[in-house]
């Protein structure tokens, strides 16, 4: 692993301000990997004028050049795959499979969107008698949490950066070594010096510092509701644009017509996939109560499968574990029956959680209305349609869903769910759909054209 000692401003490294260390653990083994600084006020004030300063500059690139520094960031992010996929295995957690198809692979795919967007986004219109101009907002500062380390940063900076905004990235605490990389992958790509620029640090001190920076045009933000919602008033008080991509408890509801155990199958990977920690996560399966034990026992047999320090990797702190662990405790506190996992660690060292399944899970139980953000899953019963509706809607989130049935009855469900993506019997992850949430899940739109959109405001000119 490379040593950097710096901050990324102005493009290049340079040290920072206070000499402070955030130690990164590698979650598998509880051993220190790295040592990054712990970035201060001082360093995001620098970076944010590195930012300012290479903004006019950026903002009047031509946005096929625009696109080919994005494209050639593809480019140098494809040929770095495999050191990606190490550094978030080593830093995440992730199984080697995971790491090398989804924190790998997918950043390179939406890169290449937002190259492709960069070139063929209509940043000019007519409406009637005016031109609308969709010109970049300014300086983006940006904060990502840790679940998707990579994926996370370039569903910010690549439409950043599309738009003609020039970027501060603030990344979790708990993946920086991934940031760096990103950091280093910016830098080969040619982008010109200030256009990005990274400061690793604590959430309290530097995150902060970013959200409540003057110099800040627009905080767009992925974590927890709750320092989410702080942020949303801070930006508010400053009149500022934010986006906000928090929590879910997404819900996997099964109708009376779906082939009951791919729709089960499915909903188990979903979750365990990335040991729970996705924010987009079915971690609700609703099931018609005529067949409900017989689902139980299908998703009992299929979390058998997952096993820990295998193909389930650990969560990615102790922290993490300990609150997931809590959860579990409170699960069968509150009356749940376990029927497979439980608060126990399946493993002598390493952050892990037994992939854990709770039947007879009732709406007003903690377990069915707060975000786990570990391997555990809620099965719930439902008497009707209306039942399952009532359920799905019935929680303060609205991030994403499933449906399984017949084709028509499956889209008529979804579309009255009050949730921002559902994948109807299995449908595929489309790296161009907006992805955002109703409710208290979030405010804007990531990916695609949409995502885009969040990056820019308008201008009109009337003739
Ligand atoms: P978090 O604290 O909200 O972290 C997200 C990002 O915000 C990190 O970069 C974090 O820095 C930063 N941050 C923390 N406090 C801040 C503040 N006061 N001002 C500005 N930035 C701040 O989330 P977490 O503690 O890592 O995870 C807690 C829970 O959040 C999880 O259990 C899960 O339920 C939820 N979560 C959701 C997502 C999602 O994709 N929506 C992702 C991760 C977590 P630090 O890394 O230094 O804390
Ligand atoms: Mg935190």
């Amino acid at each position: 692993m490379k040593a950097h000692d710096g901050m990324y401003i102005g493009g290049r490294w340079r040290p920072a301000a206070g000499t402070g260390t955030i130690a990164v653990v590698d979650p598998a083994d509880e051993q220190v990997i790295a040592h990054v600084p712990a970035g201060s006020p001082e360093d995001v004030d620098a970076a944010v004028r590195a930012a300012r300063a290479a903004f006019p500059g950026w903002a009047a690139t031509a946005p096929g050049d625009r696109a080919a520094r994005i494209a050639a960031l593809r480019d140098v992010l494809a040929a770095r795959r495999e050191e990606i996929a190490r550094t978030v295995t080593a830093e995440l957690g992730a199984p080697p499979r995971l790491a090398e198809t989804v924190h790998a692979g997918l950043p390179v795919v939406v890169a290449g969107s937002y190259a492709e967007l960069a070139a063929s986004y209509a940043f000019e219109e007519t409406v009637g008698n005016s031109t609308v101009l969709h010109e970049p907002v300014g300086v983006v500062g940006a904060i990502t949490p840790w679940n998707y380390p990579l994926h996370q940063i370039v569903a910010k900076v690549a439409p950043a950066l599309a738009a003609g905004c020039t970027v501060v990235l603030k990344p979790a605490e708990d993946t920086p070594l991934t940031a760096r990389l990103f950091a280093e992958a910016a830098h080969e790509s040619g982008l010109p010096d200030g256009v990005f620029n990274l400061v690793t640090g604590l959430g309290p001190v530097a995150g902060q510092a970013l959200a409540e920076h003057p110099g800040v045009d627009l905080v767009s933000f992925t974590g927890s509701t709750a320092v989410g919602r702080r942020i949303g008033a801070t930006a508010g008080g400053a009149v500022k644009r934010v986006a906000l991509e928090l929590g879910g408890k997404s819900a996997n509801v099964i109708l009376p017509g779906a082939d009951l155990s791919r729709a089960v199958h499915a909903g188990i990977a979903n979750v365990m996939s990335n040991s729970g920690q996705t924010c987009s996560a079915w971690t609700r399966m609703l099931v018609h109560r005529d067949r409900y034990e017989e689902a139980v026992a299908l998703a009992a047999e299929a979390v058998a499968t997952y096993v820990p320090g295998d193909r389930l990797g650990p969560l990615v702190s102790a922290r993490q574990r300990d609150r997931v662990r809590g959860y579990i405790e409170q699960g069968v506190a509150e009356g749940a029956r376990l029927v497979a996992g439980g608060p126990e660690s399946p493993c002598a060292t390493g952050y892990y959680v037994s992939p854990t399944v709770f039947a007879d899970v009732t709406p007003e139980m903690t377990i069915a209305q707060e975000e786990i953000f570990g391997p555990v899953v809620s099965l719930m019963r439902y008497e009707d349609e209306d039942d399952a509706l009532r359920i799905a809607n019935g929680t303060v989130y609205g991030l994403a869903g499933a449906v399984w049935g017949d084709h028509e009855e499956a889209v008529a469900f979804a579309r009255r769910m009050d949730t921002g993506q559902v994948d109807i019997n299995g449908g595929r992850f489309n790296p161009l759909a907006p992805f955002g949430g109703y409710k208290q899940s979030g405010v804007g739109r990531e990916l695609g054209t949409h995502g885009l959109a969040e990056y820019l405001h308008t201008k009109s000119l009337q003739f």
